[in-house]
């Protein structure tokens, strides 16, 4: 009874000393690697030309066919079809982007499709999206691929030469998105930055011409441009104010910085030629304005970008 004790006393003591012994495990070698760049990013060079300012003069890129519910084969078609297809990006932080947890696509421009489905077809859940990235949106229309775009698209004289537009549903600003702290505080600070622009955009052509001097990275969605940022790939992403929100809102570590770059107002991309479509959802918008859903649309999504301003007023040209 007692060898025994005093065995396991020795077999103890003998444990502890081998682990005392034990020299701690180094780790000698190891794979590390920097984060991939997102998919089909392309970096554009100081060497590449700047794009000339839309010289093209179309008067108010603004104004749009009177509104009216006449309709017309455009939207005789839609009706006959029972669904209204729209283009819009799946993954855009208060705009369009998948609820975590129905798996719908929500946000103010998803919003503002469901009020046009609404008065089309009587029922605002009558919509097929599809997703497309910024550069694709004329393409889709010119292709007729898709009945409209809601997509964050601002109206231009540039554009409007191959797409037709609503009225103004949203006026926004190009703005820059920095990691706080960074010292960067606005176009001016982007001077031999490196700055992530999405392609096919307004801001893309805005920054080049505006900040030459900044190397770009061009991305096919924002949600892409926010990665980028956070792997420190890119010191800042500039686009429209409300979508940097947007991007802010997933990110702490962000915030919007420096003045309007330049005014940005959104329309309903829609084909060329669809002129009942066009007087259809214009007639859509000012039924929101009026009757208080544009506000409670603004409330709900974008309350994050300050006080809800009143609806844009539309402009007309007929
Ligand atoms: N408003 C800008 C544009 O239409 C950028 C928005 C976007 O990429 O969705 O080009």
């Amino acid at each position: 009874m007692r060898r025994g004790r005093v065995l396991a006393a020795l077999m103890l003591a003998g444990l502890l000393a081998g682990c005392s012994d034990s020299t701690p495990t180094r780790v000698e070698r190891g794979v590390y690697s920097e984060p991939p760049l997102p998919a089909k990013a392309v970096p554009i060079g100081t060497d590449t030309p700047v794009p000339p300012a839309g010289g093209e003069q179309c008067g108010d890129p603004t104004a749009s066919l009177r509104p009216s519910t006449a309709g017309g084969p455009t939207i005789d078609a839609i009706r006959a079809r029972g669904r209204l297809v729209v283009g819009l990006d799946a993954g855009s932080n208060l705009f369009s982007f998948r609820d975590p947890l129905t798996g719908r696509i929500v946000g103010f421009d998803a919003d503002i499709a469901r009020e046009i489905a609404r008065d089309l077809l009587g029922n605002p859940d009558l919509i097929e999206y599809r997703s497309l990235a910024s550069e694709e949106r004329e393409r889709a229309l010119q292709d007729h691929t898709v009945d409209l775009i809601a997509k964050t698209m601002t109206i231009t004289c540039e554009r409007r030469q191959r797409v037709a537009f609503s009225t103004v549903y949203l006026r926004a600003d190009q703005r820059v998105l920095a990691v706080k702290g960074s010292g960067i505080a606005g176009l001016a600070d982007l001077a031999g930055k490196r700055v992530c622009v999405v392609r096919g955009t307004t801001s893309l052509d805005h920054i080049r011409r505006d900040q030459p001097a900044a190397t770009i990275l061009t991305v096919p969605t924002w949600a892409d441009c926010l990665v980028v940022l956070q792997q420190r790939q890119v010191d800042a992403v500039s686009t429209d104010d409300s979508i940097l929100a947007g991007l802010a809102a997933q990110d702490p570590y962000t915030e919007v910085v420096g003045g309007s770059i330049s005014p940005e107002p959104y329309g309903i991309g829609i084909p060329k030629g669809d002129d009942d479509l066009v007087r259809f959802v214009n007639a859509t918008l000012d039924r929101i304005r009026n009757d208080g859903t544009w506000t409670r649309i603004h409330r709900r999504w974008l309350a994050t970008l300050g006080e809800t301003p009143s609806p844009p007023a539309p402009k007309y040209q007929d």
